[in-house]
């Protein structure tokens, strides 16, 4: 049975060209530190791809250092400022939420937009953060936040802030501008867009550079310490570039989510999406059919071929339902009745149909069920 793979949220398949250069890579080997022949030309690629990863996000490459995937990129930035007060809004991914005080979470409205009125009265506190932490893409929900628009607020109120913005769910799927945005740290993660998994990147704008999480060793500009992921970082270089090239095509996967979620709302009357009335990207469909838990959903599908997932891979064994749908107001069993459907750059018409009448049969099955009791 050929599969269907409706799971880019968690991770991409690699684009051909990113594997025909890891592969590459790989066979030559080298040591990116090295001055011999073969460290020289892991030097090269290397610096190639932190200049693809520059002109993806309008920087200049010094401002770009590697490492092993977002989940450090974003404690990186977090712990630099470990003594001092963050806020982060409360849709963040774990790998932020982990290391900010419950009471430095900005609320989120309904539809999964960061609730300005809130950020409002916690900015009229006296006590002015020092890092405030604003995804630009949701990973469950698709839902793009206003990150330069809350950036401007709360500089314009306190210059002194600085503002991180977790872009792994927007790179390859929104132009991502950093100068533009008045943010001072941003993390990316090379798997979400085509590239391997276990590279991300750290971006920072000048003057702000952050204190080395990884010690021991000179890499990076002594700001992350360990020998460089040459063929990895190679790989993400040419999905850096892949992405740019293909971010037009992506948009088109709109009309196909459009579609589906018309067809699934037009059929199941209790099926509910998150996000809907949000700016979204092309990609993510949140899907809550409250008769039924997304583990059997789930269950169900992969029997047929079809590989989604309920919430984030990072947050699943919580047992207690995604934290994202319920700071949006979802109770927890809705929350726990939640799918992720995720599209990208390898998904087809017929993936999609396949997945829709798969679910549909399911949902159709049970509502007749739930009728018959
Ligand atoms: N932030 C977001 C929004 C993500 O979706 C992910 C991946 N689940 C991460 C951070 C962590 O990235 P990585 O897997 O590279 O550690």
């Amino acid at each position: 049975m050929s599969r269907v793979y409706l799971d880019h949220n968690a991770t991409t398949p690699l684009k051909p060209a990113v594997i025909e250069k890891i592969t590459e890579l790989m066979v030559r080997g080298g040591n990116a530190s090295a001055i011999h022949t073969l460290g020289r030309e892991a030097r090269r690629d290397v610096e190639r791809a932190r200049e693809a990863l520059a002109a993806l996000v309008s920087v200049q490459s010094p401002q770009v250092i590697f490492t092993a995937g977002a989940t450090e990129s974003n404690n990186t930035v977090l712990r630099s400022f470990a003594d001092q007060v963050i806020w982060a809004c409360a849709t963040e991914h774990p790998s932020v939420l982990a290391l900010t005080p419950e009471e430095g979470r900005i609320p989120v409205l309904e539809n999964g937009v960061i609730d300005m009125d809130a950020l409002d009265k916690m900015l009229a506190d006296l006590s002015a953060p020092a890092l405030v932490s604003i995804m630009m893409v949701n990973n469950e929900t698709g839902v793009i936040q206003p990150v330069e628009e809350v950036a401007r607020k709360i500089k314009a109120r306190h210059p002194s802030v600085y503002i991180h913005t977790d872009a792994v769910q927007a790179a390859g799927r929104i132009p991502i501008n950093f100068p533009a945005m008045q943010v001072d740290y941003m993390s990316l993660s090379a798997h979400k867009m085509g590239g391997p998994q276990g590279v991300g990147a750290l971006i920072f704008a000048p003057g702000c550079d952050p204190k080395a999480f990884m010690q021991g060793g000179g890499q990076e500009k002594r700001l992350r310490a360990g020998t460089e992921n040459v063929p990895g970082i190679a790989g993400f270089g040419v999905a850096a570039e892949l992405a740019v090239e293909d971010m037009e095509a992506y948009r088109k996967l709109e009309g196909l989510r459009e579609k589906t979620e018309a067809q699934i709302l037009a059929a199941v009357p209790a099926a509910k999406i998150w996000g809907v009335g949000a700016p979204r990207v092309a990609n993510t469909i949140s899907l809550c059919f409250p008769l039924m838990a997304a583990k059997s959903q789930m269950m169900n599908l992969d029997l047929d071929g079809i590989g989604v997932s309920s919430g984030s891979a990072c947050a699943s064994g919580s047992g207690k339902g995604s934290t994202v749908l319920q700071a949006m107001g979802a109770s927890e069993e809705e929350a726990k009745a939640t799918l992720r459907i995720s599209l990208g750059w390898s998904t087809t018409e017929e993936d999609v149909e396949a997945f829709l009448a798969s679910w549909l049969k399911l949902a159709e099955r049970v509502v007749a069920k739930e009728r018959a009791v």
